[in-house]
């Protein structure tokens, strides 16, 4: 795990470079942090997919069997994630077209 300098948040790699998650400084990514993300990598697919920000829903399939928790609209875009091993099921992750409201679900 890596902070800013500038502003103690978190930092995430983009392509070998550490961005802070919140002003947007870069830095380099130090040697100790980048042993540690290998490691855990396989660990973290789940985290990963859920916080990108650049996950694209507008054009998924389109689930009306939801209701949004935060507007309660009843229509999401979708998409099914293998996040575990083969022998778990997937996860749905859904993005609330009226508000934009995002959540996942265990089938
Ligand atoms: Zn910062
Ligand atoms: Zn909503």
């Amino acid at each position: 795990m890596q902070f800013c300098d500038d502003c103690g948040s978190m930092m995430r790699n983009e392509d070998g470079v550490m961005v802070c998650t919140n002003c947007g400084a870069t830095q380099a990514r130090d040697e100790e942090a980048a042993e540690q993300f290998v490691s855990t990598e396989s660990q973290t697919d789940a985290d990963v997919i859920e916080s990108d920000p650049d996950a694209n829903f507008e054009g998924k399939p389109t689930s009306t069997d939801v209701t949004c928790d935060e507007c309660g609209h009843g229509e999401a875009w979708y998409t099914i994630k293998q996040t575990a091993s083969a022998d778990e099921p997937p996860t749905r992750f859904f993005k609330c077209k009226e508000c934009g409201y995002r959540w996942r679900e265990y089938s």
